[in-house]
């Protein structure tokens, strides 16, 4: 496989483009656009050429710039610094669940608009973006499957749907998930990526959800169920403060965001420079609210043995 130094290539390449592509803007505008002679016409997005995109990827945990497939081969985890990366629900799926044992529940729940919401666009046109760009219908994914052998309930949260935002969606599966592994007796597992909490954009209908979820946990439990909640980078707001701190067993993956509110909120509101390392898994395993930080790699064998100990 080709390697190349990343810095090296990347900026220069970009560069050469950027060059090369001018003159054949300036000399053929584009015929959408307006002939006005004064005023020139408003270029077209460049195409990018040089680098394949996403070939490299910029780390967040070290800032580096990272080979992607180097990457991808140890599950989106950062080969330099360890960082874990964002994950797909679909990806998440494929790496907790044996292979072809995924069965998903209530894929034909679709989020609708009702509250007419619009903030720098209408929230149905931002759904159906969202829709493609994603290729979820909303940013839950729940079903059930095998991991190591064992019959679970999972649901994934998926951050890059509107920030993984729990919509009515989102809180119905979820729910839905839960009603069905009380009776049948299953274990569940709810993997939490939501950067947004509760989603603004569906109003009361959204806050509820944190109610109702979380109702149907305590029934769950009630009934003897085990639950474990996996939190991931992000967890935040309404997320964290319903489902995803209710867990019998609270994992983390290393160095993930947890909270409710962003440090910048808190620091303007109560006025106090925030301890280092707040809202890290490793500052709320110090601090009581998460059971143990568990590696991607790990996450797998970590699931079933806890199940396996809690139903002994
Ligand atoms: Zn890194």
């Amino acid at each position: 496989m080709e390697r190349r130094s990343p810095p090296a290539t990347s900026q220069p390449a970009g560069k050469v483009a950027a060059i090369g592509h001018e003159p054949a803007a300036a000399t053929k505008p584009s015929p959408a656009s307006p002939s006005s002679p004064t005023s020139p016409a408003p270029r077209p997005p460049r195409p990018k050429r040089g680098v394949p995109e996403g070939l490299w990827q910029k780390c967040d945990g070290c800032q580096q710039t990272i080979y992607r497939k180097e990457a991808e081969e140890i599950l989106n985890v950062c080969p330099k610094c360890g960082f874990h990366w964002y994950v797909s629900a679909a990806t998440r799926i494929e790496q907790l669940c044996d292979a072809g044992t995924f069965e998903e529940w209530d894929a034909g729940l679709r989020p609708t608009d009702p509250l007419g919401f619009r903030d720098k666009k209408p929230y149905a046109e931002r759904l159906v973006a969202e829709q493609k760009r994603t290729g979820l219908s909303d940013a839950a994914l729940t079903g059930t499957g095998m991991i190591r052998a064992r019959r679970v309930a999972c649901g994934v949260t998926d951050s890059s749907f509107i920030m993984g935002s729990m919509g009515s969606v989102v809180g119905e599966r979820l729910t839905r998930l839960i009603e069905r592994a009380t009776p049948q007796k299953l274990p569940l597992i709810i993997i939490s990526a939501s950067g947004g909490g509760a989603r603004m954009h569906e109003g009361i209908l959204s806050l509820m959800q944190m109610a109702k979820v979380s109702a149907a946990l305590a029934r769950y439990s009630q009934a003897g169920g085990v639950f474990i909640s996996v939190l991931t980078n992000p967890t935040m707001g309404g997320v964290a403060a319903s489902f995803a701190s209710l867990g019998d067993l609270c994992f983390a993956e290393p160095r993930a965001l947890i909270g409710f509110a962003g440090p910048r909120t808190i620091k303007a509101t109560i006025r106090v420079e925030l301890p280092k390392g707040f809202q890290t898994s490793e500052f709320l395993l110090e601090h009581g609210f998460v059971d143990r930080i568990v590696a991607r790699k790990d996450l797998k064998s970590e699931i079933a043995r806890a199940i396996d100990y809690c139903s002994r």
